[in-house]
């Protein structure tokens, strides 16, 4: 037996409406009792989304985040096991990413490569540009969040490479006047320079290994999201420190869960691609634009043409500010 993409929907669709936990549908949603937190005191409410399209089915838990994608484990967990529906799951591939179902999110972006940053030494200058130019604490944990490098030599020793990828003359300058932020493919540090002299660049782009991503290159603080977490959104920005601005920003409005994208000056519209790609058809974008962008010095700003994409679109810039990099309370957002 071997069933269609539809037929695989259908079919868990209908076993899902027979089980006493069903509550209805929310959109494409079916909503049971979650089995893993046991759900509310309210036998009414259910938490537990199960997105049923036959290319989409996966699970999220509102209350617990419990979260992945339908296999034949939380079959069982929802007292429905099925062997048949169980291996049609798992040849359909739908298992393939639920792993050991430890975690609460899916990773989205590139495959990682192995790369470990070293502990921050939280008394550096390069701390203290951070700390000073976006006005907040930056606590170990957030160091790590932001992918923050300080010192380039400390993360090559910690992961025992030994090649250096530019000259030691030119190493020793990035590694004691830039700070760094890993990219996503951890195959390349952004560095940005906060000390030493007005000859040097501003920012470099450090290649720390040979891994092939340079097709997938940009910054994301967070990397994981949740699938099904209500009002989500891709903020799109040019810069990092734009990046971590808008991260601080947006972590402190409840209910948002926004991810915050620097294309790193490439354009914007291949890497809203790239989020429409994996599978966010109808994603909220917001592009936020420095205010050079629109008010002309850089030749005006023109809307991308993207408009046979269904994802709704918004232009922000800040009313208050040149770009996002700046202390939270001077971003003041404006559409456009
Ligand atoms: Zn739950």
């Amino acid at each position: 037996m071997s069933l269609t993409k539809e037929e695989l929907a259908e079919r868990l669709k209908s076993r899902l409406e027979d089980l006493d936990s069903f509550r209805g549908y929310a959109g494409d949603e079916a909503k049971v009792r979650c089995p893993s937190c046991g759900d509310s005191e309210n036998e009414q409410s259910a938490h537990l989304y199960i997105k049923v399209v036959p290319e989409e089915l996966v699970y999220f838990c509102f209350r617990c985040r419990y979260s992945g994608r339908v296999d034949a484990d939380l079959l069982v967990q929802l007292g429905i096991a099925d062997h048949d529906l169980g291996r049609e799951l798992k040849s359909s591939g739908n298992s393939s990413y639920s792993g050991k179902r430890k975690g609460k999110t899916l990773s989205l972006l590139t495959k990682p490569v192995r790369i470990e940053l070293p502990k921050v030494n939280r008394s550096s200058d390069k701390v203290a540009y951070l700390e000073e130019r976006l006005d907040c604490t930056f606590s170990d944990k957030r160091l790590k969040r932001y992918k923050v490098v300080v010192d380039l030599a400390d993360l090559l020793d910690k992961n025992d490479i030994d090649t250096i990828t530019v000259s030691s003359k030119i190493f020793k300058v990035l590694t004691k006047h830039y700070v760094g932020f890993l990219l996503t493919g951890k195959a390349y540090v952004m560095l940005r320079k906060v000390s030493g002299s007005d000859n040097n660049p501003k920012h470099f782009m450090y290649r720390v290994n040979n891994a092939k991503d340079s097709d997938k290159l940009f910054y994301v603080p967070q990397q994981e999201l949740n699938l099904l977490a209500p009002k989500q959104q891709f903020a799109i920005c040019e810069g990092i420190i734009d990046a971590i601005g808008l991260d601080l920003y947006f972590r402190n409005i409840r209910g948002e869960n926004t991810v915050v994208m620097a294309s790193l000056g490439k354009n914007h519209t291949a890497l809203l691609q790239q989020v429409l790609q994996l599978g966010f058809l109808d994603a909220r974008v917001g592009i936020y634009l420095d205010k050079d962008d629109i008010n002309g010095s850089r030749g005006g700003f023109k809307k991308l043409p993207l408009e046979h994409l269904s994802a709704t679109i918004k232009y922000y810039y800040n009313l208050n500010n040149a770009d996002y990099g700046v202390p939270k309370h001077q971003i003041k957002l404006k559409e456009l």
